[in-house]
């Protein structure tokens, strides 16, 4: 893939970015097969011809980058990179990511605890806007305020075309280790103390309020055995059944991968025959996001469920809370939302990288991750069970994740995410409106 290569690619989506800009009838939206966005929409999009940018430009491993188009998936990425020794610092564990949905979506890993978030990683890119032109933006160029501006703007701004991301060198094996602590309170300080230590990786699961596993992790050059969390064995319950473990980097950086952490249990693909039957090739987010897609878009879980007098609501979120109220929070959710397992992944905030649309809560975070349903059969309000998770997630200094279901007012949600600095963005990269609002995409379309 050359340079003119891309250039001229990136060229044909502006155009039809361009085009689509003039009608206001219908909002415009990436086409894609995949997407792991979870809010279901209702109205009509224009699809923009996303599947051309998804090329790796250069891969500069002394350098410390990789030069990639904005709608490259994380496989393909970590493919590509890890002939090179190196991998991107901060690879969101589902393999259908891309790398422009991780920076307008906000993206995470175990190494964010070093490296930050996915948008904290990234060195320059090329933004596409509605008016048919590409801006290269830096932290430092005359188009700073956009590059600092599109971590969470959900493609209100314009879209990455090009994105210039750092790696890190890699080993061929990442050593595992996993403590187990019933005491929520011990969990967060070792936690917090592991920050300082000598890994590369760090993440934690709540199993209950007392049973909780941090996991800390180095790279090595070798490994006498790897064990195969993709196809029989699963990994999330290895982290309470052993205390050490091997991986390729490679099974290790997709561990979560296989089982969309656990809600592969939620389609039944746990259990040992349906595993057989599925086989190694579909057990995978990819595969659980079709099934879930063809669910919402027939309604066959809810209207079974509404027949029998139930209902549903659907808490799949991740929220970021400082670490000094993180305990504070997992004891209000755990409470009031009870939802578990529940992934921890601990951030550190690289402010020099720091976007005024989704503001670092804390210098070190921690990032609680829940996704599923809960079921009820009184009349709570649309919402009730989020609206309680935003609630605290405010109260305790902490900010919440915009890729799924959310229901703030809108004068909240201007406070929470940046108002004033989105609006100054808006009427410089998108004076039209023909992108939409930020507002309207995440909270009033879900
Ligand atoms: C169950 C679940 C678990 C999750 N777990 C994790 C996790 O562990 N780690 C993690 O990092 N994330 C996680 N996520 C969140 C995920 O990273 C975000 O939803 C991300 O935005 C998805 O990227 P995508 O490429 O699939 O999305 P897409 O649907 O393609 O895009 C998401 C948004 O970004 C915009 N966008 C896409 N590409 C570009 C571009 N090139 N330029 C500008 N805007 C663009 C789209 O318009 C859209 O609004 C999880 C999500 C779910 C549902």
């Amino acid at each position: 893939m050359t340079a003119a290569d891309h250039d001229r690619r990136a060229r044909a989506f502006a155009d039809a970015l361009a085009r689509a800009s003039t009608r206001d009838d219908v909002p415009t939206a990436l086409d894609k097969p995949l997407s792991n966005l979870f809010r279901d929409r209702n109205i009509k999009q224009q699809g923009l011809p996303a599947a051309e940018l998804v090329n790796v430009l250069e891969v500069d491993g002394d350098a410390g980058w990789v030069d990639v188009e904005g709608m490259i998936p994380y496989d393909a990425l970590l493919d590509a990179t890890l002939p090179h020794g190196v991998a991107p610092r901060v690879v969101p564990q589902l393999k259908s990511i891309t790398v422009g949905g991780a920076v307008a979506g906000i993206g995470i890993e175990a190494t964010s605890f070093r490296h930050g978030l996915v948008h904290e990683t990234v060195l320059e890119m090329d933004v596409a806007l509605p008016d048919g032109r590409i801006v290269a933006c830096t932290p430092d160029n005359e188009h700073a305020d956009l590059f600092t501006g599109m971590p969470n703007s959900y493609g209100t701004l314009g879209y990455a075309t090009r994105l210039r991301i750092e790696t890190m060198p890699v080993k061929d094996f990442v050593a595992v280790h996993h403590r187990r602590f019933s005491d929520p309170g011990e969990f967060f300080a070792a936690l917090d103390a592991a920050f300082d230590d000598d890994i590369d990786f760090l993440d934690g699961v709540a199993f209950a309020a007392d049973d909780l596993v941090l996991t800390t992790a180095r790279f090595v050059d070798q490994a006498r055995e790897t064990s195969d969390y993709t196809f029989e064995e699963i990994y999330y319950r290895s982290l309470r059944e052993r205390e050490t473990d091997h991986l390729t980097t490679r099974d290790y950086l997709w561990r979560w991968d296989t089982d969309w952490f656990w809600c592969s249990r939620n389609l039944g693909a746990q259990h040992k025959l349906v595993r057989r039957l599925l086989g190694r090739e579909r057990l995978g987010s990819r595969f659980y996001q079709g099934i879930m897609r063809w669910n919402s878009r027939w309604r066959l879980l809810e209207t079974v469920e509404r027949l029998g007098g139930y209902r549903r609501e659907s808490v799949i979120q991740d929220v970021d809370v400082p670490l000094a109220t993180a305990p504070d929070f997992l004891a209000v959710f755990l409470r009031e939302i009870g939802i578990l397992p529940v992934w921890i992944c601990p951030v550190r905030d690289r402010s020099a990288f720091s976007s005024p649309l989704f503001p670092a809560p804390a210098d070190r975070y921690v990032n609680f991750g829940f996704w599923d349903t809960l079921r009820f059969c009184i009349g709570y309000p649309t919402g009730h069970f989020n609206r309680i998770v935003e609630r605290a997630v405010t109260e305790l200094g902490g900010i919440k994740s915009l890729y799924s279901s959310s229901f703030y007012e809108e004068d909240e949600f201007e406070r929470i995410y940046g108002g004033e600095a989105y609006r100054a963005l808006k009427d410089r990269y998108d004076p039209t409106g023909a992108l939409g609002e930020l507002y309207a995409k995440c909270v009033r379309e879900r």
